[in-house]
């Protein structure tokens, strides 16, 4: 059923899935990155150093900040060379086992995102507009899960937040990926309109706050992405889609190719639109509160 994850048990839990802390370029020791998520209200979050020899090949351990209310998973950004564009490939890998084996010198961006899957690892295609991934390389990167629709730094940092044109045209192959906003937060840059945390998150739907359970969610797609509206509940009803959330401005429905549709109104918290046209594909949800703020749907076959 489409939309399912909406009428599972369970209460949707905030998280990050992408940041890094001093175990490699972050600004900010571990435990510091996991104090301030776990002050900001987040349920839960991965620390996900980058995976190179340069630092050691860390897989950041964070189990000793799990506190009630609050847990990590433990992950990295793991990277191998070259992309089609002659860049070492960034692929996020959450729920990584400790004892992971570092990257060898041979070893293609698509072999290391298999083994990381095969490892029990949510795989994800991190920021794709920021390096100039091509639908062809996403292609090749077969054991993702979803990609980064949108990565908080690369838009605070290069106005190359979006992960919507590969994700759209993943998904138009017949290729079904869904799409996570992640911070990617380095803390670097103290200049307040620079701060690159906090700004996109999933919401997953988990019968309780552990590891284990978020992991499972993620991998069976019982989420949805934001940067601050609430999607409480999507449902096909007949030959409309019902969407019900916190006030949002507009709600748009995306198909293949050209389709699309929308509806606004002032502070709407339920928006029906007409599914004519759509059968056949496709669609997700965007909804975007009066800030411009998205909340994005995970893609959904009719
Ligand atoms: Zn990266
Ligand atoms: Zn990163």
């Amino acid at each position: 059923m489409p939309f399912a994850v909406f009428d599972k048990p369970g209460r949707f839990l905030r998280g990050n899935l992408h940041t890094h802390s001093t175990r490699s370029d972050g600004a900010l020791a571990p435990e510091e990155v996991s104090r301030r998520y776990k002050a900001m209200g987040y349920d839960f979050y991965c620390l996900s150093d980058h995976f190179l020899k340069d630092y050691g090949f860390p897989i950041t351990d964070t189990r000793e900040h799990r506190a009630e209310g609050f847990t990590t998973l433990i992950g990295a950004e793991i990277h191998a060379g070259l992309t089609s564009q002659d860049e070492i490939w960034h692929i996020l890998a959450v729920g990584l086992p400790f004892d992971f084996a570092p990257t060898a010198d041979d070893e293609t961006g698509p072999a290391l995102a298999r083994r990381a899957a095969e490892a029990g690892a949510f795989v994800a295609i991190a920021h794709p507009q920021w390096y100039g991934l091509t639908l062809a390389d996403a292609e090749a990167l077969d054991a993702a899960h979803a990609v980064e629709i949108y990565n908080h730094g690369c838009a605070v940092h290069s106005d190359r937040p979006d992960g919507t044109a590969l994700l759209d045209a993943l998904l138009s192959t017949g290729r079904h990926a869904t799409a996570i906003a992640t911070d990617d937060a380095h803390f670097k840059d103290t200049a307040e309109e620079n701060a690159d945390a906090f700004g996109g998150w999933v919401m997953v739907k988990a019968e309780e706050n552990a590891p284990d359970a978020i992991l499972a969610a993620l991998k069976a797609g019982d989420f949805y992405a934001s940067q601050g509206p609430e999607l409480r509940h999507v449902a096909v009803d007949g030959d409309d889609i019902v969407i019900r959330s916190s006030a949002v401005e507009k709600v748009i429905l995306l198909g293949p190719g050209a389709r699309s549709r929308v509806v606004s109104g002032h502070a709407m918290t339920e928006a029906r639109l007409s599914l004519a046209g759509f059968s056949g594909g496709w669609i997700r949800i965007v909804a975007v509160d009066a800030a411009g703020r998205r909340a994005w749907s995970n893609p959904a076959r009719l």
